[in-house]
């Protein structure tokens, strides 16, 4: 090795921590064996605002109940969503298993999660990933080619991150494996018990993506940052809402994971591809009409990610979303609003 190669290599494994020469492996910690689900599923959150609070951004482990093998619906933030999460109690039914020298947050990143489910390349849906990718373990990166573009070109360029990944500027570490979604097919997540199919969504300028996670006959909806059709001028959720019609007709449809970035307070003109308590509502009134009853949403989970931390004293927005949400619910669906930390089993 000549000497300026030597010195590329240093700065690179430096830069890179010590995933460029020593990627830690994965393990043969985690016992519990992957089985589709028979009783729902189990969301754990961690990360749940959409901005401006670094350390809790939009990241949602999702698994079958009672199987430990899970996969990331976003990404905004992972290891201080599991410190959290661990300070909070909520990961000692995984700890039980940890035979391994890691940390319960090592455990989980190592040896729970399973692969990234990514919609769209905003910050606040990856720096989690970013940031932890140096002593994370290979995993696949599910996304629409879309994002996988954005990631490759803008993210893992070496310029702005080194390449985690295993496309775009040479070389790849390859702790990630870009596998690009296509529309409407359903892709099994690797190493679990599941299964996804995306939908894009309008966000503004970019494209953004649902992901309707299946396993045995549960079902569950996430979607990332979206606007309003209307606002939007697209049909991409009524899309949406036509799919996973029958998922709520046959009652498999645990939960719709969907954000309210704003309150009702917000102007359509300054939405910028998000969604407040009003147009969560008409979506779900949408929904409905294509199951083709008022009442088949009654008694369903949605949990409200992406409201936008604010830097004012007064009214928590939190407060304000869920009373908005509530006032106007004739539809009987169950409003949970997000929190890092928060455990909710969906059956
Ligand atoms: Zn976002
Ligand atoms: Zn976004």
């Amino acid at each position: 090795m000549s000497f300026t190669k030597s010195i590329f290599c240093a700065l690179l494994a430096a830069i890179a921590g010590h995933a460029f020469w020593a990627q830690p492996g994965r393990a043969e910690g985690n016992t519990s064996r992957a089985a589709p689900s028979q009783n729902g599923f189990d969301i754990l959150v961690l990360g749940a605002r959409g901005g401006v609070q670094d350390g809790n951004l939009s990241a949602y482990m999702i698994m079958p109940y009672g199987d430990h093998h899970a996969i990331m619906c976003d990404a905004g933030t992972l290891v201080n969503g599991l410190n959290v999460s661990d300070h909070l109690g909520k990961l000692t039914d995984f700890s039980v298993e940890n035979t391994t020298p890691l940390t319960p947050t090592g455990y989980m990143l190592h040896h729970v999660i399973q692969g990234y489910l990514i919609s769209h390349a905003h910050l606040d849906h990856i720096a989690g990933l970013a940031i932890s990718a140096p002593d994370d373990t290979p995993k696949p990166l599910y996304a629409l080619q879309s994002t996988v573009d954005d990631l490759s070109h803008s993210v893992f360029n070496w310029r702005i991150w080194p390449n985690f990944a295993d496309q775009g500027s040479a070389p790849f570490l390859k702790t990630y494996t870009y596998h690009p979604l296509i529309p409407a097919q359903p892709l099994p997540l690797q190493n679990t018990a599941m299964e996804v199919t995306a939908w894009p969504l309008s966000h503004g300028p970019v494209i953004s993506t649902a992901f309707l996670i299946k396993s045995g006959s549960n079902a569950l909806l996430y979607l990332g940052d979206t606007g309003p059709d209307s606002v939007e001028n697209t049909h991409r959720l009524k899309t949406l809402w036509h799919a996973v019609a029958p998922d709520v007709q046959n009652h498999q449809l645990k939960a719709i994971i969907i954000e309210s970035s704003y309150d009702n307070s917000r102007p359509d003109k300054t939405l910028f591809g998000h969604m407040t308590p009003r147009w969560v509502l008409k979506s779900l009134h949408d929904l409905a009409q294509e199951t083709g009853k008022a009442t088949s949403l009654q008694g369903l989970t949605v949990l409200i990610s992406h409201i936008k931390y604010t830097l004012t004293t007064g009214k928590k927005i939190q407060d304000t979303i869920r009373r908005e949400l509530d006032a106007e619910n004739d539809l009987g669906v169950k409003f949970v609003i997000a929190e890092q930390g928060l455990r909710l089993h969906v059956q």
